[in-house]
């Protein structure tokens, strides 16, 4: 989808907790290689009619990216929005041009953007509700440092920060809401969160979206992020809680992005 009429809204009663599986590739490749790096993917990835896939290239590559995707399953992805419609801002996007541009989802509060652009829960709450005004579906990152894991107070601080990045969202909204949590200290770094630890904090996050949108939290899929690998995969994705993942580096190599979407999960 390259602009003119407007997509579809996404029908996401149909495939509530699917799992999803979503490359950023940041700021990290020169624009020229970004379709043909989505095409790459598209030909390496097997049938996976049970799951989504989704890319997330930098803004300036989106509507090349969207062509190289086109008649494929895999989805376009953005890694930010504004949280206006429209208006004088410059330098930022709206929800309806990533829209128009033919992405399905974006990402929001990702700690990248919470560290160097000082994004705080409530502008992160403000981005998520634009996104869902816009028919995208929101990935909203939460996640802590080392410093707190280590001091164990990790699952209380990632669960209000979490609330916080919520407000405003309402009950509704839970089958296209996702959240990513993604622990610092694992971005990036090679050293991924055990599936042990990360079943723990997906089920912490579980309850705290319980507290808010009662049994609909049940439809919020909660995705993994921080040094996921073809290696790892398939024991994060063996856990009850853990519906996908966010891929940073190894998205940017296609055969390992492959890999990594067709995870198996143990029996
Ligand atoms: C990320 O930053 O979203 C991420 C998960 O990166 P990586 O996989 O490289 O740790």
């Amino acid at each position: 989808m390259t602009g003119g009429a407007r997509p579809p809204a996404p029908s996401p009663a149909s495939d509530a907790r699917r799992p999803l599986v979503v490359g950023n590739w940041k700021m990290q490749m020169p624009l020229l290689r970004a379709a043909a790096t989505a095409r790459a993917i598209v030909q390496a990835l097997p049938p996976l009619p049970d799951r989504e896939v989704a890319v997330a290239p930098p803004f300036a590559a989106l509507l090349p990216v969207a062509q190289a995707l086109d008649g494929s399953p895999v989805l376009l992805a953005a890694q930010d929005l504004f949280w206006e419609d429209e208006g004088a801002y410059t330098g930022e996007i709206s929800g309806p041009m990533l829209r128009e541009a033919g992405a399905r989802y974006v990402i929001v509060g990702h700690s990248e953007r919470r560290r160097y652009l000082g994004e705080t829960d409530r502008m992160i709450s403000l981005k998520a509700q634009a996104a869902l005004r816009a028919a995208l579906r929101p990935i909203v990152c939460v996640g802590e440092r080392q410093d707190d894991r280590v001091a164990s107070r990790h699952e209380r601080i990632v669960g209000e920060m979490l609330l916080r990045s919520l407000e405003g969202i309402p009950e509704e909204a839970t089958p296209d809401l996702v959240v990513g949590y993604e622990p610092i200290w694992a971005i990036g770094t090679g050293c991924a969160a055990s599936a042990d630890d990360a079943s723990e904090m997906h089920a912490a996050l579980r309850d705290r979206l319980r507290s808010r949108f009662g049994a609909s939290a049940a439809r919020v899929r909660i995705l993994y992020g921080g040094s996921v690998s073809e290696q790892n995969i398939d024991d994060l994705m063996s856990r009850p809680d853990v519906d996908g993942a966010l891929v940073g580096g190894a998205s940017l190599r296609p055969q390992s992005f492959a890999r990594i979407a067709a995870f198996k999960p143990h029996a």
